[in-house]
């Protein structure tokens, strides 16, 4: 990706290629309002992200609940049979109860987390300065003398005096922890301030290495991130989809994805991207809205007329990146202000080829329609009137398919089965093992009822996946 800038931003490489990313969507991201993943769920996030190559997952904080210390202890354990390979934490207050409980899950790393500006001493600690240094130095010691590796977080570190947070970090450093994480708390720092920040502290209080944990209140958290490493921390902290407190934290795909871009640095593996997104979409009940960068669905959707004849001669005018980088593909809006190229190319992405004077009709036609935004199955329709011809296979009656489908590990199969054995137009359903949980048969007069059946199923909560085959008993099938 060669732009004017590229030799400059060469030398920034390096930086970029020892960054360690630390994933916190299991205890961050259930901090999110509304968000609650059973330990199952967990465990399966937790496994994707080892896949991707997440370098830690932070599994949650024991001491707050009993599923979330057995969700600890259970994934800690993974990392003990050799399933997954990142390092796991366990999250801590300043308190030994606490600390004892993180031990007990037998996590790779405890976590200490304790407020340092005025603001959180006085009014949530009810400590003086003096007090909480002491607090912060008995405490990492003591997580210490479990044998584990410790972190020490300055929580609302960007609002602390900064004398007196070389202070925290020192007595956090000379007390055992081999990492400090910086936390932006409420998300005031930019990039260059979160530059200069690191770059102090990294100064001031060296032999330690520095994380950042920068929070999204002022849309800054990925930026800030950016400024940190430059500034030279060496570990980010993101969550899938950006989870956590209010409106979250930085959101591990943008920044793997910026990385990438930016400096050629490739720190997960970006093909699970879109994988990952979808797991924790469906797990914490929170979508990605359309307009998200890199994964929300109109990251690659063009609209304009001049956009789409630029994307057609040249993608790489109106995108940063292919799309194809992390297994997505570019698609085009078909509305009254499309023009002939993106049609045509559209009906072309369709199998449909069209001489020029369909090509007008068509586009005449879409004009008059006056739809906000033309489905695939609307475009066919208007193709078919104007040709005159069936566009794609149609079976004009009694269409049979076999739908197989995957069910939540969370929830019954067979209360799944009851539900859809209420739907109109399911005949069988048995329940089988491997890569599906249940068969489903189904009886429908045509295409539509068909697609109306599957779509009854698939809006059955607990239904993972489900993949159709159709049995086309009748067709008339006329295809130009
Ligand atoms: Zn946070």
């Amino acid at each position: 990706m060669a732009t004017p800038f590229s030799e400059i931003l060469k030398s920034y490489r390096p930086k970029f290629e020892r960054v360690k990313i630390l994933d916190a969507t299991l205890r961050e991201g259930e901090q999110t309002p509304g968000v609650s993943f059973t330990i199952d769920q967990k465990l399966e996030i937790a496994k994707k992200l080892d896949e991707m190559g997440v370098h830690m997952i932070e599994a949650g904080h024991p001491a707050v609940a009993p599923d979330v210390f057995e969700a600890v202890r259970r994934i800690a354990w993974m990392k003990k049979e050799g399933e997954i390979r990142a390092e796991v934490i366990a999250h801590s207050r300043a308190v030994k109860s606490d600390i004892d409980k993180a031990a007990e899950t037998e996590a790779d790393r405890i976590a200490i987390f304790y407020g340092v500006s005025d603001i959180h001493l006085r009014a949530k600690h009810r400590k003086t300065r003096e007090e909480a240094l002491s607090i912060i130095g008995e405490m990492v010691e003591y997580a210490k003398s479990y044998g584990v590796k410790v972190r020490f977080t300055a929580e609302d570190a960007s609002r602390a005096d900064l004398e007196y947070l070389e202070q925290v970090v020192k007595t956090a450093r000379d007390a055992g922890a081999d990492r400090v994480s910086l936390a932006d708390t409420v998300g005031v720092l930019t990039p260059w301030t979160a530059q200069k920040f690191f770059e102090h502290m990294v100064k001031a209080v060296p032999n330690v290495e520095y994380d950042i944990h920068a929070h999204n209140d002022l849309g800054m958290a990925l930026a800030t991130a950016f400024g940190a490493v430059m500034g030279g921390a060496t570990a980010v902290h993101v969550t899938v989809n950006g989870l956590g407190e209010r409106v979250g934290i930085v959101p591990l795909q943008l920044f793997a994805v910026a990385v990438k871009v930016h400096f050629d640095v490739e720190l997960v593996n970006l093909s699970k991207i879109m994988e990952i997104t979808r797991l924790v979409e469906r797990y914490s009940g929170i979508e990605v809205p359309y307009n998200m960068p890199v994964i929300g669905d109109y990251a690659f959707l063009h609209k304009a007329g001049v956009h789409v004849a630029g994307i057609l001669a040249d993608p790489r005018t109106y995108e940063p990146f292919p799309p194809e980088m992390i297994g997505r593909s570019r698609d085009y809006v078909i509305d009254k202000y499309t023009g002939k190229k993106a049609v045509k190319a559209k009906l072309e992405k369709l199998g449909i080829r069209v001489d020029d004077d369909t090509l007008m009709k068509i586009l005449e036609e879409i004009k008059k329609s006056n739809l906000r935004v033309l489905t695939d199955d609307t475009l066919v329709s208007i193709a078919e009137k104007v040709t005159g011809k069936a566009l794609r296979p149609r079976a004009t009656e009694n269409i049979e398919a076999i739908a197989w489908i995957k069910v939540d590990s969370n929830v019954f199969t067979s209360s799944v089965a009851r539900k859809i054995s209420m739907i109109d137009g399911v005949r069988e359903i048995a329940e089988v093992t491997g890569d599906y949980d249940l068969m489903v048969k189904i009886e429908a007069p045509d295409h539509k009822v068909l697609n109306t059946i599957l779509d009854s199923i698939r809006g059955i909560k607990g239904i993972q996946s489900t993949h159709t085959q159709i049995i086309l008993k009748k067709m008339d099938k006329s295809t130009s």
